[in-house]
């Protein structure tokens, strides 16, 4: 099979011929029909993350039909799957025990210690494994598995909030504004100085104001969830939200945060990080997109070119998800 494989740190994918991974007891082997791109696998790819194995195929929001099953294996052979970030954990700690899984210490991640979804096939941990709404196409369905899971871990963090601010509006605020918008919030889309590209694209999908991410919102905000892997917006969040207010750090990796006068955290307000997903989230929220129902947008590269489709979402030239296909002409 063919896998965009990443060889050495901050390396270019490399188009690998591989032998067919072979499911062990407990996993499947899903024929990929597609994987998002997300932030995470520029992360990867710069290794900006901490004990990234090489070689390592990234690509962790994958759908996939079922193909061959290992030992103990209850999902029909044909069945659609999605396969996510959490690929293992423990079982048995304290964080596992207590419903917090996402924050197990003996966690595995697809596409990051796990050989992910830039592949022809994948193999899974079936317990790991999410159904997809049938709504959705491969294509579209794929960005849920990241974009959408952590977008919806990073919004029910951010509580009640009414006027929530979005910094960053790429996949996984594209998919929250939707959820946000349907919940009856208002939604304040910050985009980088200038973009009016994707501020015209925040308005589209419901926010009542887009605008620069230096700039304060016309109201103070309840709340803000930052995407954007910019620690400058840390302080600026803050300072955008009341007293009381939320400010939510949904990425695994941010430049440094600068320091910043003690008054933009007094008031009671709140910073914190979403790390990772439980399944339960997955659960959860695969079921309410198609309530909504949450689309997509994509643009859809063939999985030879995940080069140009990194290099697109480093460069902020996409609206929405880009979605690696292979065999796609
Ligand atoms: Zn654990
Ligand atoms: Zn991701």
């Amino acid at each position: 099979m063919l896998a965009m494989t990443l060889i050495e740190p901050r390396g270019r994918l490399q188009p690998v011929e591989r032998a067919l991974p072979q499911p062990g007891p407990g996993q499947l082997r899903v024929r990929v029909t597609a994987c998002a791109v997300c932030r995470t696998d520029l992360h990867v790819v710069d290794d900006e993350l901490p004990g990234i194995p090489h070689p390592i195929v990234p690509g962790h929001e994958i759908v996939g039909i079922v193909d061959a099953r290992g030992d103990g294996t209850t999902t029909p052979a044909g069945a659609r799957v999605g396969i996510p970030w959490l690929g293992h954990t423990c079982g048995h700690c304290s964080y596992c025990s207590e419903g917090r899984e996402n924050l197990c210490d003996e966690a595995r991640f697809t596409g990051y210690q796990l050989d992910g979804g830039y592949a022809e096939y994948a193999v899974a941990d079936e317990r790991f494994c999410l159904p997809l709404p049938a709504s959705l196409d491969d294509a579209h369905a794929a960005p849920l598995l990241c974009a959408g899971l952590i977008g919806y871990r990073s919004l029910v963090m951010a509580g009640d909030a009414r006027r929530l601010g979005i910094y960053g509006f790429g996949a996984a605020a594209h998919i929250v504004a939707q959820v946000a918008h349907h919940q009856g919030r208002e939604c304040y889309g910050f985009v980088r100085p200038g973009d009016t590209n994707a501020a015209a694209f925040a308005r589209e999908l419901g926010c009542c104001w887009a605008g620069d991410s230096n700039q304060p919102p016309p109201e103070a905000l309840d709340a803000a969830i930052i995407f954007a892997p910019a620690g400058e917006l840390v302080p600026a969040a803050l300072g955008a939200v009341r007293k009381g207010g939320t400010v939510v750090c949904g990425g695994i990796h941010m430049s440094d945060i600068p320091s910043f006068p003690y008054a933009r955290l007094w008031g009671e307000r709140v910073l914190r990080s979403v790390a990772n997903l439980t399944r339960r989230d997955g659960v959860e929220f695969l079921a309410l997109a198609p309530r909504i129902p949450i689309r997509t947008e994509v643009t859809v590269f063939p999985l030879e070119q995940a080069n140009d489709a990194l290099d697109a979402l480093r460069e902020g030239r996409l609206n929405g998800a880009a979605v690696l296909v292979p065999g796609h002409k």
